[in-house]
């Protein structure tokens, strides 16, 4: 017990430290120290048991791997994509493909399985047909992996809430507009964010895993918000290049350096950090920047293809073999957790599931 207690409230004696304040909202527990005349507060949260075994096996070592895209194996399976909401509600139009899905990633060897949440925020879903069912689409997002996880029997799976800082799709002549052009409001951002990570605090996943994290004006707030959470936290950044000669870059903001992005999560200390929705050829370059910053497990997984609004296009997917021989690279890099993101299905995560 003291062991569980000094582990989880490290993690917390650093921001008390660093950012001089503390605010964990619905702690697990609170512990109470006079230091010199100053009540000190230490707050922090109890893992789920399935999670902390994993993270403690994953620091020791272990590879562990995370399941392969959930929407655009949504839309391979012929589930209904929304024009500027992508998969936001699959979960009340196509509830079973989605739990088939779970399932799937499950069978190929996940250890770790996302809540297809990505698109179901209210920055994505917040227009007045979906505005009242938000609550109901998410929790059934929950449901679906809880099923999914049930109904193979694979209890020590974990579920992993996803939270991104997308908006609408928009269109602007034909295109679709630039993330960085659509402007949304911190308040705006810090209630969706807030709704999401209550909703899956009170659903049961196992852990909060923040995807593609791009824009400094959204991660921060995002940051924030779930610095608060009860949950841990693994951070997804996305990163792009111009050419071979360029710096990595944002994904969203090619005036930002995804190094500098690397900085900014790390001032989190969260649990896991790596890089996702990224070129293949990218990772290489975006692990050894994270290596700099962040010094707890690194996680690696890719996209292939591109998106055009509401479909992914699979065009030229790299092989499940040809996915293999890179990741083994990235595991001599010091990755631990290995997935697939848009456009790589189950069959990648079987191959990815040999590293283990
Ligand atoms: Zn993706």
């Amino acid at each position: 017990m003291l062991c569980e207690g000094l582990w989880v409230t490290n993690r917390f004696f650093w921001k008390t430290f660093a950012k001089k304040a503390l605010f964990i909202k619905n702690p697990s527990f609170v512990i109470r120290i006079l230091v010199a005349g100053t009540l000190v507060e230490f707050a922090g949260y109890w893992m789920s048991y399935h999670y902390k075994k994993l993270y403690n096996e994953i620091q020791q070592g272990r590879v562990a791997v995370l399941d392969s895209g959930v929407s655009t194996e949504l839309e391979r399976q012929g589930a209904p994509m929304q024009d500027s909401q992508w998969s936001g509600r699959v979960s009340i139009d196509a509830f079973d493909i989605l739990v088939n899905t779970h399932k799937a990633y499950i069978d190929a060897g996940a250890d770790i399985i996302t809540v297809n949440s990505y698109a179901s925020s209210r920055l994505v879903l917040g227009d007045s047909l979906n505005e009242s069912l938000i609550e109901k689409i998410n929790k059934r997002n929950i449901d679906a992996a809880l099923e999914a996880r049930s109904k193979t029997g694979a209890n020590e799976v974990l579920i992993a809430g996803s939270i991104s800082h997308q908006v609408a799709w928009q269109h602007l002549d034909g295109q679709v507009k630039q993330q960085i052009d659509i402007p949304i409001s911190k308040d705006e951002l810090e209630f969706a964010f807030t709704e999401m990570r209550e909703l899956f605090e009170a659903g049961g996943v196992d852990l909060l895993l923040l995807e593609m994290m791009s824009i400094p004006a959204r991660t921060v707030p995002l940051y924030e918000c779930v610095s608060n959470s009860t949950l841990p936290v693994w951070c997804g950044l996305s990163a792009k290049r111009q050419n071979h000669k360029s710096e990595i870059t944002s994904f969203h903001d090619e005036r930002v350096l995804f190094e500098d992005n690397v900085k900014t999560a790390a001032l989190y200390n969260f649990d896991v950090m790596g890089v996702m929705h990224t070129a293949v050829d990218l990772i290489s370059g975006c692990n050894s920047i994270i290596k700099n910053y962040h010094n707890g497990p690194l996680m690696a997984y890719p996209d292939s293809g591109y998106f055009q609004a509401p479909n992914w296009q699979f065009v030229d997917i790299i092989t499940p073999q040809n996915l293999l021989s890179f990741a083994e690279i990235w595991q001599i890099e010091g990755v631990k957790i290995f997935g697939g993101c848009c456009g790589l299905g189950p069959e990648h995560t079987g191959f990815l599931s040999r590293l283990k």
